[in-house]
């Protein structure tokens, strides 16, 4: 079974796709981690993607594949993978099909993870995070015993310019103009199936598991 997961940054689709990977026993691929890890091991398709890294360039598209085709064509990926933070745009989405094809392969589910803006909005402005030793909390579902001071060490707690509401629709705005176009392009593919991301997450969990069986 091979899977590609869509959702906003902060609609929780990483956390469901671990959850993906674990109950059906294939891996979960994170293209952070892969980069990470080819960088780390010297591989040469890590030391080509550290070239465009270290001048501060992107990875070209066709590069990024290749490390990706190269993580999938392990052993542990015979029965399938989930892939998270890939493809991000059109042409990432055809490069990758277009190797696929090749293989004799395809993807079977793209599940999209959908939460409405205001919703993500929220989520993040709740956040907070301790100065000193990093903790995290949220003002509603995680609260910390005493407002704004850490369970853990007694420092203050902040919202972080990454979750301000601002940066966070920013953020998204930049998600849909590239997004929309992938749920369309994996809907005319037929494989695109989209779940209620605003519900508990082991809703939505057992939501994806009845689309996978
Ligand atoms: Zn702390």
């Amino acid at each position: 079974m091979k899977i590609i997961m869509l959702g906003a940054p902060g609609a929780g689709k990483g956390t469901q796709a671990k959850m993906i990977a674990e109950k059906y026993g294939i891996p979960h691929i994170s293209t952070g981690d892969i980069f990470r890890y080819n960088i780390k091991n010297g591989t040469e398709l890590g030391k080509e993607a550290k070239k465009y890294m270290d001048q501060g360039l992107l990875v070209p598209d066709e590069l990024t594949v290749k490390i990706l085709l190269d993580r999938v064509a392990q052993d542990d990926c015979k029965n399938g993978y989930v892939l998270d933070g890939f493809p991000r745009t059109i042409p990432q989405a055809e490069v990758l099909e277009e190797a696929l094809t090749k293989l004799g392969d395809r993807i079977d589910y793209a599940i999209n993870v959908e939460v409405p803006d205001e919703n993500i909005v929220k989520r993040m402005g709740g956040r907070r995070a301790c100065v000193n030793c990093g903790a995290t909390y949220h003002i509603e579902h995680v609260p910390p015993k005493k407002e704004g001071i850490c369970d853990n060490c007694g420092s203050e707690l902040i919202l972080r310019d990454d979750d301000k509401p601002e940066t966070v629709k920013n953020r998204l705005s930049v998600y849909h103009k590239q997004t929309q176009p992938l749920i369309d392009f994996y809907n005319g593919k037929g494989v695109l199936r989209t779940v209620d991301g605003t519900v508990d997450m082991k809703d939505v969990f057992n939501a994806i598991v009845a689309i996978l069986g």
